[in-house]
């Protein structure tokens, strides 16, 4: 077996959803795009419903069918792309719940499936996706005619909690849709944390849920274990991989484990990523290549059989901080070679 684990703690998962939800005095959904930010929406989904989640968002129509396939009927499925060209017979064949984004998408939507669920979503100000205020003005009386399930807006800077932006934010939604007897929805992970202010009806976390930041007390919920597939002695002076980038400055053993750029762990994390033998920290040396990483094991009283790479002391935020990028990018990168183990 020369494929690396990765091991998916769906109790960790769950753990981390009650910790957000107890955060707070409101409903609180759980946010599965991107195949569950890589790590299966299937799987996150049915821990997550078991648990107790009945409000799950996506980003797309067609994600929505693969998860209510997972899920079958009950919980609510929310589309925060709304109801685009095409995403008629998806949105009826697998009672999801469309956030409508604009006039257009409100016209297809009670033109195509009239008297089926939607929410709205609201741009307050990351002029992203939602109907901005003007719009809404003006469609205000007959969207709420048609009884919108939820109205949502989303925070673009919730993980800078100081940031002016939030307070902004926060005031344009309310002025937006105070007074209306529609459940309301302003908070991501970032937005739960900012407090009871921006928490409304629901709350959908997703990163903090799979162990991301800005959720500093999540448990880690992937580990990834990389097989050495050979080790070598080197003489001082010798260099490893391409282009040379490292020389042993002393006799040095390196180990040759399976996995590279290929599998999401990307070029720029080898400058200052490290793996674990057991408690024992070793370095990645060289470039990252696209199947394989080599890691100096000279200070190892044995020769491993795995390194790991993602665990409890360096989690997908570390990984991201090595390579300059974010946690959500690391984990939805995580590749479909690993041999995956669900936990839980
Ligand atoms: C991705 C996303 C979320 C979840 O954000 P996290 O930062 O992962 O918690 C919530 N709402 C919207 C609209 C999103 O795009």
């Amino acid at each position: 077996m020369s494929t690396a684990r990765l091991t998916i703690d769906l109790d960790a998962l769950v753990a981390n959803w009650r910790a957000l939800d107890s955060l707070t005095r409101v409903e609180t959904g759980a946010v599965v795009k991107a195949n569950g930010y890589g790590l299966d929406s299937g799987q996150v989904g049915r821990a997550l419903a078991m648990a107790g989640v009945r409000n799950f968002f996506v980003a797309v129509a067609e994600e929505g069918a693969i998860l209510r396939r997972a899920l079958g009927p009950g919980p609510q499925i929310s589309v925060f792309s709304g109801h685009c060209d095409g995403d008629t017979a998806l949105i009826r064949d697998n009672d999801l719940t469309p956030m409508l984004n604009s006039v257009d998408q409100m016209l297809r939507h009670v033109e195509a499936l009239p008297g089926a669920a939607f929410g709205i979503q609201l741009d307050s100000g990351m002029n992203r996706l939602g109907m901005e205020p003007a719009e809404w003005a003006a469609l205000r009386d007959i969207a709420l005619s048609q009884n919108p399930v939820l109205i949502m807006s989303h925070l673009a800077c919730a993980d800078e909690p100081a940031h002016p932006m939030n307070a902004q934010q926060l005031s344009v939604f309310k002025e937006m849709t105070d007074g209306l007897s529609v459940p309301r929805s302003l908070a991501a992970t970032g937005g739960t944390l900012l407090g009871p202010e921006y928490h409304f009806d629901l709350c959908r976390p997703g990163v903090g849920l799979y162990g991301g930041m800005p959720f500093e007390d999540a448990l880690a919920v992937v580990q990834l274990d990389l097989p050495v597939i050979q080790i070598r002695d080197l003489q001082p002076g010798e260099t490893v991989g391409y282009s040379n980038t490292w020389t042993a400055q002393r006799p040095s053993r390196i180990a040759t484990v399976s996995a590279g750029y290929a599998d999401g762990l990307i070029r720029a994390l080898g400058a200052t990523a490290v793996t674990f033998a057991g408690d024992e920290v070793c370095p990645i040396v060289g470039r990252v290549s696209m199947d394989l990483i080599t890691v100096d094991v000279t200070d190892l009283d044995h020769d491993p059989s795995f390194l790991t790479l993602l665990n409890d002391r360096q989690t997908v935020d570390d990984l991201a901080d090595a390579a300059g990028t974010i946690g959500y990018e690391i984990l939805t990168s995580l590749g479909a070679r690993y041999q995956r183990r669900y936990k839980g």
